[in-house]
């Protein structure tokens, strides 16, 4: 097994299941967390090992039986040398692009929790061998099994940390208080992405892609329990729940199967909950406007994953204000629309991409 991010919310959750399961770890891919990685690199003793920031590289503590490679490049020469037949990336963000590309071109399975990958490269990229880790399309996934005439996919969301937060003051909110997350404990990227609703319209995506339909939605369920719904001809709607917890997917992936026991998984007594499904509503989360464009026109996924990964971490500097994601995702999709039509590979791709972040960084 490999795990790309292992220092991550998700590459950690997947390493207890390592763990508890007696997986063997073949490699270990972090970013800049070496501590971590040092504590990983002792208890799991891959064969390899990658460092994304090279400014760390002294402080690996490896010994002579390990391989090491650093940097961009490394993790893809890293991912070749391996013979696992699985791969997790957990990698957050538009980096864990090229990885998931070279883990397809190796046909290994790719168990996929970095989304943007799918956001950004989905139109180019073979889905066959995709596990998803994401709690909604591991729901759906599992729902859609011996399934026939299905008409309609919903995945559900939180609303995120300030779904209750008078509606006037959103657009002021700290970066502490959007990091709050009511349900789940996640990076910070993605709680934000929650924050905003732009999550879930890479989710939309990420559902687009996977299952091939457009035929998809999302409302909101407080709760956390329920994760997604299918709905057939016949109008009959099935669907998943479970406990907020990415040990879920992440095991199914892990052992293909269901794990006989999660330690951190309990029981759910039904009868503790209220169960609501109500509409994303637009006033609070203007950017879920964008839904619908996004179907029609997936490449500006693309535009919309380069944007908001800057804005978040302009915003989470508190160089920007919470209000400033949306205006400023609205305004990059209106200058660089016109330019999606020239994508025509994946190349393209990482130019578009490279085109909207200088863009922004500079402005
Ligand atoms: P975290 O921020 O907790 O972890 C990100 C991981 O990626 C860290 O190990 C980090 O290393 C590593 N990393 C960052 N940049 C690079 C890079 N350039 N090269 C190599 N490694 C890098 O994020 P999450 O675990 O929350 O999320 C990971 C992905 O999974 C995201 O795409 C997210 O959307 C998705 N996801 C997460 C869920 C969750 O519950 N957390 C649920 C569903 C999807 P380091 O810390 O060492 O710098
Ligand atoms: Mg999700």
């Amino acid at each position: 097994m490999v795990i790309l991010g292992s220092t991550g919310s998700i590459g950690t959750n997947a390493l207890k299941i390592a763990k508890d399961n007696d997986i063997k770890i073949e490699m270990l891919a972090a970013g800049s967390n070496v501590d971590l990685l040092n504590k990983q690199i002792k208890q799991f003793n891959p064969k390899i090992v990658a460092l994304r920031d090279l400014s760390q590289k002294d402080k690996l503590a490896i010994d002579k039986n390990q391989k090491v490679y650093f940097g961009e490049d490394g993790i893809l020469e890293a991912i070749n040398e391996t013979k696992s037949d699985i791969v997790i990336n957990a990698i957050v963000g538009f980096s864990g692009l090229k990885p998931s590309l070279e883990v397809i071109k190796k046909d290994k399975i790719l168990a996929l929790a970095n989304k943007e990958s799918l956001v950004v490269g989905g139109e180019f990229i073979d889905t066959t061998n995709i596990i998803p880790l994401d709690s909604e399309h591991f729901a759906l996934q599992e729902l859609i099994k011996d399934k026939q005439n299905i008409k309609k996919m919903i995945i559900t969301a939180s609303g995120g940390a300030l779904r209750d937060v008078d509606i006037n003051t959103i657009s002021t909110q700290t970066p502490q208080n959007a990091l709050n997350h009511p349900n789940w404990n996640m990076g910070k990227k993605i709680t934000i992405d929650s924050a905003t609703m732009v999550n879930k319209l890479f989710e939309i995506l990420e559902a687009k892609y996977l299952f091939h339909t457009d035929n998809i939605d999302a409302l909101i369920e407080r709760n956390s329990i329920i994760h997604a719904l299918i709905q057939t001809n016949d109008n009959a709607i099935f669907a998943h729940l479970g406990y907020s917890d990415m040990k879920l997917p992440i095991s199914y992936a892990m052992l293909g199967k269901r794990a006989k026991n999660i330690e951190s998984i309990k029981e759910i007594d039904l009868s503790n909950f209220t169960f609501n499904l109500t509409k994303i509503d637009t006033n609070r989360y203007p950017l879920w406007n964008l839904k619908d464009t996004l179907l029609k026109n997936p490449k500006l996924g693309i535009i919309l994953n380069a944007v908001n990964e800057i804005l978040v971490y302009k915003f989470l500097a508190n160089k920007i204000r919470f209000g400033d994601i949306n205006t400023n995702i609205y305004k990059a999709i209106e200058k660089f629309e016109g330019q999606i039509k020239y994508i025509k590979n994946i190349e393209d791709v990482f130019y578009i991409n490279k085109e909207v972040i200088d863009f922004y960084s500079f402005n």
